[in-house]
């Protein structure tokens, strides 16, 4: 048995404010209902701006990030069109394998992972692409194995730059909600959401957002769907409901977070996450440890990949986390096993939470055999925390 407060530190699924917890705490409804609309209406409204869009539609399916990916592909592109990816992480190299599966021809760009999505080569591959045979430029715009954030705006200049007709598609489950996502100014075409991360909802919904290019292109795709029509889904929406039974306390506890995320003013969402994951990184730093990041840059706001040195197993400090002082945090994937565990700082996170998480990896990775100085990440994030001070209005206003 263990005592006190568990402690989440992964990138997904976050933490759930006590309020969203409550919202879903209700009686069963019937989803064919006309005041069903009353619930699903405010959620679709209330996420438009954190996509930042007004001109795109929004759709949820039952399932993941995953399923919202799928949906992307399937509701637009047609099979053997080709696709354009860069391969800089576990999340992008899924994508590009589901893209593959669904019988689409592949042109991957691999880099390392810890850079961004590299948008000269994509420039440069745009440009030479003649016959205009690419359909689609997929960025994941947060890689969330690797904790680098990528430049949506680049790829779009790059694609206006080449004058390019391809679609572009942007994973933000890890981003969406958090950091800043400008969907409209971005002319992002597919942008692809989940309800488990910078939503502070558990895992249930895939959310897609088509701007009106993707869903002119919808028009001529091929590519067979059924649960995952995008068409039968806007259709459904614009009657109030779903195609089948939708996870109604799931759209209570997101009508619940955007409530609570448009309270405290995306600005300040946005400024949040900046200065925790600020506090977080100069915690790393001065613990002597490299994130996997090349460079600030791009460092991601919502997760940070550590490195663990040389001789500390990564998979152990996650374990004695786990198992001694009930904290979770994220694991190093494909390549990055064993040499990487991640701090997931997004959502409902405040100062205290990211001191907690710093505090409790200082002690395991002491515990794992890393040299490290109890107290140093401490002091360091508390020296950015005490130097930006956050808003208080909404702490209050809160509670
Ligand atoms: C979590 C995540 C996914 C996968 O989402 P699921 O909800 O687990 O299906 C996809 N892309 C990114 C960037 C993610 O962080």
């Amino acid at each position: 048995m263990q005592t006190g407060t568990a402690h989440l530190f992964i990138p997904g699924p976050t933490n759930l404010p006590a309020e969203v917890q409550r919202a879903m705490i209700v009686p069963m409804q019937d989803h064919r209902a006309p005041d069903f609309a009353d619930l699903l209406a405010p959620v679709l409204d209330g996420l438009k701006p954190v996509f930042g869009t007004h001109a795109a539609r929004i759709a949820l399916f039952p399932g993941s990030g995953t399923a919202a990916w799928e949906a992307a592909i399937a509701n637009t592109l047609s099979p053997g069109d080709k696709i354009l990816i860069a391969r800089h992480g576990q999340f992008s190299a899924l994508w590009a394998q589901m893209a593959q599966a669904l019988g689409l021809r592949v042109e991957a760009i691999d880099v390392a992972w810890g850079a961004p999505c590299p948008v000269r080569e994509i420039e440069r591959r745009l440009g030479d692409d003649r016959h205009d045979e690419i359909k689609a430029v997929f960025v994941t715009h947060n890689e969330t194995a690797t904790g680098v954030t990528s430049d949506v705006a680049g790829v779009r200049h790059a694609l206006d730059t080449c004058f390019h007709d391809a679609l572009l598609f942007v994973d933000g489950v890890s981003s969406i909600g958090s950091i800043p996502f400008e969907m409209d100014a971005w002319g992002v075409d597919l942008a692809v959401a989940g309800s488990q991360k910078g939503l502070m909802c558990p895992a249930g919904l895939g959310i897609l957002a088509a701007s009106p290019k993707a869903l002119a292109a919808m028009e001529a795709s091929t590519m067979p769907r059924s649960f995952l029509d995008l068409r039968a889904m806007l259709n459904a929406h614009d009657a109030g409901s779903f195609c089948f039974t939708p996870p109604a306390q799931l759209l209570h506890g997101l009508r619940a977070a955007l409530d609570r995320l448009h309270r405290e003013g995306l600005a300040q969402v946005h400024a949040r996450h900046h200065r925790l994951a600020s506090g977080i990184r100069a915690g790393i730093a001065a613990l002597g440890l490299k994130i996997v990041a090349e460079h600030p840059s791009f460092a991601s706001d919502t997760v940070t990949a550590i490195r663990t040195p040389q001789e500390t197993d990564a998979r152990e400090v996650i374990e004695i986390a786990r198992t001694r002082y009930n904290t979770q945090f994220g694991a190093g994937l494909g390549p990055l096993a064993g040499r990487a565990f991640r701090i997931g700082h997004l959502g409902d996170l405040n100062e205290g939470m990211c001191l907690t998480a710093l505090g409790m990896a200082e002690l395991s990775l002491k515990a794992a055999g890393a040299r490290v100085d109890l107290g140093a990440g401490l002091a360091a994030a508390q020296a950015v925390f005490a130097a930006h001070a956050p808003t208080p209005a909404f702490a209050i206003a809160a509670e």
